[in-house]
């Protein structure tokens, strides 16, 4: 099969094109004929190996397809099945294993990109709004990044309930998606001096509940001067690098806020989860609740511009590689 190898960790240029044998199913495990693959920034991550990496290895956790053998023991599946997934290594390929407790069923009325594009991202945007952090109708909340796979759809499902979403973004295309997404506020956080500034004169000064925080670095002090009294940083990823150690007296000086760093693997680490979330965020799709941008296909070979594309901030919604 086609397929997309790394051997050691570096930029986007060590993703090389492949031909490997087809994976095999293990017991409990699914076959799948990968219809698109998910683009994620922790591929990027475990591409240059501030997430270690077994080499050689295919990248790549997300994708949607049809079921093409089944391992032993497994149920609640068929050949022929659509299925999703978002924790499946090796999803830059033709084809790909998926362990079954972690495939979800695809509904009839939503397509295989679709499936492909939404399910790790939304799920995030889903846990973020309705457990992270519960956004409560009137809340007013940050978004940085909104543009992006996750902002946009964080946007939409907590403008869905009922918050005011003050978003962040970089250009002005970037800036017209999220207002479509329900953003009541944007601001070009590159464009700023005091990003926490603008933010508190937004909020008549009083500062965010949360602020949902993927980009790291560059954001992470505006984040906590955004804050009002008890508020909550929600630092769930490092689009812009990491970021260093915080001494959590500054929690207390800045008003008893609170910080957390959440990861999506924690909040769909049962089976029951799983299906609970990917089920809502798929219904979200079907009934047009959530609309999905897929702002960029790539064919399978071309993984590393993929990559390119997204580490530059040339991007916009999800990715997705196409076999
Ligand atoms: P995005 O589509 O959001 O792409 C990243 C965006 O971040 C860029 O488009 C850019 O938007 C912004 N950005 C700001 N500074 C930089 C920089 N220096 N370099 C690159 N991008 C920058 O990616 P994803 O939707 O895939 O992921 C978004 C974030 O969410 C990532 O940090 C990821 O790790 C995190 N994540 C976390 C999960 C979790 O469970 N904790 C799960 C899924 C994603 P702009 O141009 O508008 O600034």
């Amino acid at each position: 099969m086609h397929a997309i190898q790394i051997s050691s960790a570096g930029g986007p240029e060590v993703l090389t094109p492949a031909e490997l044998p087809d994976p095999e199913p293990g017991p409990d495990e699914l076959l799948v004929d990968v219809a698109a693959a998910g683009v994620n920034f922790i591929d990027i991550y475990q591409r240059g190996g501030t997430y270690p990496m077994p080499m050689p290895y295919v990248p790549g956790l997300e994708g949607a397809g049809r079921v093409l053998a089944l391992g032993d023991g497994v149920t609640g599946f068929a050949v022929g099945d659509r299925v999703a997934w978002s924790e499946a290594l090796g999803s830059y390929a033709e084809r790909v294993t998926v362990a079954a407790e972690k495939a979800v069923a695809v509904p009839d009325d939503v397509p295989d990109d679709v499936a492909a594009a939404v399910l790790l991202q939304g799920m995030t945007a889903h846990f973020l709004v309705h457990d992270t952090h519960p956004v409560q109708p009137g809340e007013d909340v940050l978004v940085h990044a909104a543009a992006g796979g996750v902002g946009l759809l964080l946007t939409q499902f907590a403008a869905a309930r009922g918050a005011r979403v003050i978003a962040t973004v970089s250009t002005a295309e970037k800036e017209e998606l999220a207002r479509g997404a329900g953003a009541a506020e944007v601001i070009r956080y590159t464009e700023v001096d005091d990003l926490a500034a603008e933010v508190r004169a937004l909020t008549g000064g009083t500062g965010v509940v949360a602020a949902y925080d993927s980009v790291g670095r560059t954001t992470f002090d505006a984040s906590l001067a955004s804050l009002r009294r008890r508020g909550m940083l929600v630092l769930f990823g490092g689009s812009s690098g990491p970021v260093p150690p915080v001494d959590p007296q500054r929690l207390n000086s800045a008003g008893s806020l609170f910080l957390t760093r959440p990861k999506l693997f924690d909040y769909v680490a049962t089976r029951e989860e799983l299906t609970a979330r990917a089920g809502a965020v798929l219904a979200a799709v079907a009934d047009g609740t959530l609309d999905v941008r897929i702002g960029h296909r790539y064919p399978l070979a071309d993984a590393a511009t993929a990559h390119e594309d997204l580490q530059a901030r040339r991007t916009t919604g999800k990715l997705l590689l196409l076999p």
